[in-house]
């Protein structure tokens, strides 16, 4: 099969490798339709991410069908189409029981990291009953399955770690900082709690194009807008927001929420930070304030397959960009170069 395999810093290109096959009873072996470049992959090819080593197969998003199961494997049989969770769960360590599979013991993000992962024509999949998702028969509900590759990581990503970490009730103040995919996606899924504002701030004045259509009720312009802070404080009559979801990973941008956040508030971090950020304790003790921190669980995936299926969700207008595999190196360039080429997320269709 052909497959997209990482070779060191930088380095990296398609290269023919044996179809793998399932080697545990609870394995399930599914051949991709589709699969998407995250910004970890971007991470990984850095060199930013010393778990995955030379000779890696990359990706760990994306849907396709059953081509092989192993015994043990109840929930999923042959021919079944599956969406593939950024996230691989035992079901029964310490951690799942606990609800967090993000660390399973034998699990977690292992998919395109420890493991051989989803930009193959193949991928093996650990623990298949409790790390696939069905995804709805097309008599049923026809979801488009651009929409549906949103499920393997940006959407339960942005609700779980965003929008249910950031406490967002009805009628509440949410900031977003960072309109990337998973920034968007946080617009998205926000909006299931009825906030009332919606305040977006970014700076590409064409993502914020984007979050508008996807129901910002503010943009904010950094760089161009004049004060950030300022901005929010006057579109919050003085108060802050409710909730601030970080969605870069960057010092300045949590900085910045811990700027934004009023009294009572929650800042939910979403960004993978590299380096450390200050926390202005000083500032911050006396407001009632929380800050949270997760790696996507992917707990609410079903849930969130129920919501496409239901039209509760516009997760197509996420995937702006659709590449075939063999052009997967394009994909790679476009998805790199957003500022460029508008990207969100790059669909990558196999033949
Ligand atoms: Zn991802
Ligand atoms: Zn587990």
């Amino acid at each position: 099969m052909k497959a997209l395999v990482y070779h060191g810093q930088d380095h990296f290109g398609i290269v023919e490798r044996p179809k793998p096959q399932v080697t545990a009873a609870t394995d399930a072996v599914v051949k991709l339709s589709k699969t998407t470049i995250c910004g970890t992959d971007l991470h990984i090819l850095k060199g930013d991410v010393p778990s995955v080593q030379h000779g890696r197969i990359l990706g760990h998003e994306g849907l396709g069908t059953i081509e092989s199961v192993g015994s043990g494997v109840s929930s999923f049989k042959l021919g079944d189409r599956v969406i593939i969770s950024c996230i691989t769960a035992c079901g029964a360590c310490h951690y799942c029981w606990r609800g967090m599979p993000s660390h399973c013991t034998s699990g977690g993000w292992i998919l395109g990291n420890t493991i051989d992962g989803t930009q193959a024509e193949y991928v093996r999949i650990p623990h298949a009953d409790t790390s696939l998702h069905h995804i709805p028969s097309a008599t049923d509900t026809a979801v488009d399955e651009d929409a549906l590759v949103m499920i393997s990581d940006i959407l339960p990503t942005a609700l779980e770690c965003g929008t249910m970490n950031g406490r967002i009730t009805p009628g509440a103040s949410v900031a977003v900082v960072g309109a990337g995919p998973v920034g968007l996606a946080a617009v998205l899924t926000a909006q299931l709690y009825s906030p009332v504002l919606v305040i977006v701030i970014d700076r590409d004045p064409a993502r914020l194009a984007v979050a508008q259509r996807l129901g910002a009720t503010h943009i904010i312009h950094a760089g161009a807008d004049g004060d950030v802070v300022r901005r929010v404080l006057e579109i919050t009559d003085g108060r802050g927001v409710d909730t601030a979801i970080e969605a870069v990973g960057i010092a300045q941008t949590f900085e910045l929420c811990q700027d934004l956040i009023g009294v009572g508030g929650t800042i939910a971090n979403v960004g993978v930070h590299g380096g450390k950020a200050d926390l202005h304790l000083e500032k911050l003790w006396d407001r009632n304030v929380a800050i949270t921190t997760r790696l996507v669980d992917a707990v609410t995936s079903p849930m969130l397959v129920e919501l496409l299926a239901a039209g509760k969700l516009d997760a197509k207008a996420l995937a702006t960009h659709s590449f075939k595999f063999s052009d997967v190196e394009k994909a790679y360039a476009a998805f790199g170069d957003a500022g460029t080429s508008q990207a969100l997320k790059v669909i990558i269709n196999f033949d």
